[in-house]
């Protein structure tokens, strides 16, 4: 199955943690395509530093839920102090999609609940996924315009 999992930080050394967190991917799956790193402008909590985005697409045999396990150990592995509702972090990792499938139970959410929402989110997806392009380009351009590829 091929999984689109975002990531994103906004402490600590945000470029670092998001490399960090996509070399260990590979511990779960294979990376079949990487976005570039974006600069987004936080979301929901404005007050705290802007985040690094990225999107990978993961090749892997886990199911959703084992994968969702899989990606709260390595967020806790690397250093996901407690934080609140949309504030800072050191790395989150989010399913955004599990190949086509729809999930919809308490702990998990599957495409996830805000994707079609988030710029942070659809932008660096779009980049990897063209089927999400039209949903990016569809997003208000006072969003995309706080989405700003950061590297390649
Ligand atoms: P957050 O603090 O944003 O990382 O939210 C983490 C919680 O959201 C986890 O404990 C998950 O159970 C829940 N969740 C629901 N849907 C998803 C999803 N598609 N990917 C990651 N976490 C999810």
């Amino acid at each position: 199955m091929i999984a689109a999992i975002g990531l994103g930080s906004n402490l600590g050394e945000p470029e670092g943690n998001v490399e960090r967190a996509i070399g260990r991917l590979a511990e779960i799956g294979r990376v079949a395509a990487r976005s570039r790193l974006y600069w987004t402008e936080p979301w929901g909590v404005a007050d705290q530093p802007v985040f690094i985005n990225a999107v990978v697409l993961l090749q892997t045999s886990l199911g959703a839920r084992e994968l969702l396990g899989e990606l709260k150990r390595l967020e806790g592995e690397l250093g996901r102090g407690d934080t609140f509702r949309w504030g800072p972090r050191e790395i989150d990792l989010d399913i955004l999609t599990y190949g086509d499938a729809r999930i919809d139970e308490t702990d998990l959410v599957v495409p996830h609940a805000r994707l079609f929402e988030r710029a942070f989110a659809l932008g660096p997806l779009a980049e990897v996924d063209p089927r999400f392009r039209e949903a990016y380009e569809r997003l208000p351009a006072a969003e995309r315009a706080g989405v700003r590829a950061a590297s390649g």
